[in-house]
Formats: C-alpha cells, sequence, structure tokens
C-alpha cells in the first residue's frame, strides 16, 4: 500500500535494527484519512470471505479495525489487556509476551461477542514474533469460531511471525512488509 509506504518514511522512526516507531500516525496520534484508506484496503481484501466480526487487540489495532468493520458493516470486538471486573469468569482468553514491552499479559475477549458461528478477521498494527496474533488465534479457537484471515499494519518480514503463521496456513495480509530496519533506514520487501 503505497501511501502507508511513504508515510512510514516520511513519518516512522527508526529505534533500533527491530523497532520503528510510529507513534505520530498509528499508536499515539492517528491519521484518521490512512487509516480509512487501510480500512478499505482490509475490505476489499475480505468483501467476499463472509465476514461476521473483526477482532483486535487494545490499543493500536482498534483504529485500524474500526476503519474495516464500518466499510464492511461488520462488529469490532478489541482483546482487552487487563481482567475487567465486568468481564467476570465470562470470558476467553489467552497469554501473550509482548514483543514491546517484553512481559506477558493475558488478554481477553468475553464470551458474549465471539461464538462458534462467527467468520473473523483478525487485524493488528505490526507483526513481529506473532505473539499477538497466536493469542487472538487462540481466543477465536476457544469460542468454536472460524478465522478467515489476519490482517496487519506494518509486517516486520526479517521477524519470524510472518513465516510461521502462512506455515500454519493462515492466510496472511500485511498492508506494508518491512524488510530491514539496518542502518537506520527503512527497507520494504
Ligand atoms: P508480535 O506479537 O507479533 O511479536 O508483535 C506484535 C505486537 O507488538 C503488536 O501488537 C505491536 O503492538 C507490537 N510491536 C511489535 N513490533 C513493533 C514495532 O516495531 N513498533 C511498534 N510500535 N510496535 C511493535
Amino acid at each position: 500500500m503505497k501511501a502507508l509506504q511513504d508515510k512510514i518514511i516520511k513519518d516512522g522512526k527508526v529505534l533500533s535494527t527491530e523497532v520503528l516507531k510510529v507513534d505520530s500516525f498509528l499508536n499515539h496520534q492517528i491519521d484518521p484519512e490512512l487509516m480509512q484508506q487501510i480500512g478499505q484496503e482490509f475490505a476489499d481484501l475480505y468483501k467476499d470471505a463472509g465476514l461476521t466480526k473483526i477482532v483486535t487487540i487494545e490499543s493500536s489495532g482498534i483504529a485500524p479495525a474500526v476503519m474495516a468493520g464500518l466499510i464492511l458493516g461488520i462488529p469490532v470486538v478489541f482483546a482487552r489487556k487487563r481482567k475487567s471486573v465486568t468481564l467476570t469468569d465470562n470470558f476467553y482468553s489467552a497469554e501473550v509476551y509482548s514483543f514491546t514491552k517484553q512481559v506477558s499479559s493475558d488478554i481477553s475477549v468475553s464470551k458474549d461477542f465471539l461464538n462458534k458461528d462467527d467468520v473473523v478477521l483478525i487485524i493488528d498494527d505490526f507483526l513481529a514474533n506473532g505473539e499477538a496474533a497466536k493469542g487472538l488465534l487462540s481466543i477465536v479457537e476457544q469460542a468454536g469460531a472460524t478465522t478467515s484471515g489476519i490482517g496487519i499494519v506494518i509486517e516486520k518480514g526479517f521477524q519470524p511471525g510472518g513465516q510461521a503463521l502462512r506455515d500454519q496456513g493462515h492466510r496472511v495480509n500485511s498492508l506494508a512488509i518491512i524488510s530491514s530496519l539496518e542502518n537506520g533506514k527503512v527497507q520494504f520487501a
């Protein structure tokens, strides 16, 4: 997706050979117009998939997921990173090791919002080692629902998550795939 690549080049900050900071349009401040274009891309890719729901993870997956959900006309469910008192024991949960925070935490989704008849597109902002995607896949599986695919805004292709998910037979659509962050420069695959 050209507009996304241009934005990454213009406003992305390479923090290390492994981490890209995109706080100015995706992870802190949000560029709604770009999010709308991203939502449209996901909607075009999955318009014939018979989706009933989008599942993402708070907080940075929510903006692109909501835009896709708006265009596809389906609800968006986001996994919470903390157990809320209002979720009680009526939830599916999974443990996710955070790439950026380097700690494990539980994510959970209420059983009220996902069931065996759902056909799900999983959306997240970044794909690195695939831990977040794995946790979301587990939650969809616990619900007995079907995962149609995984939509990623920025995949770091030099990290193993994307390959592992594709090897497991999942459809993974990444709108930008970064092949390297060496020498402070973003290179696309
Ligand atoms: P994974 O679970 O695939 O290892 O990592 C994906 C998660 O870690 C995403 O939900 C995202 O929040 C975070 N993440 C991974 N790599 C990066 C990165 O380079 N930059 C930012 N901002 N977040 C990242």
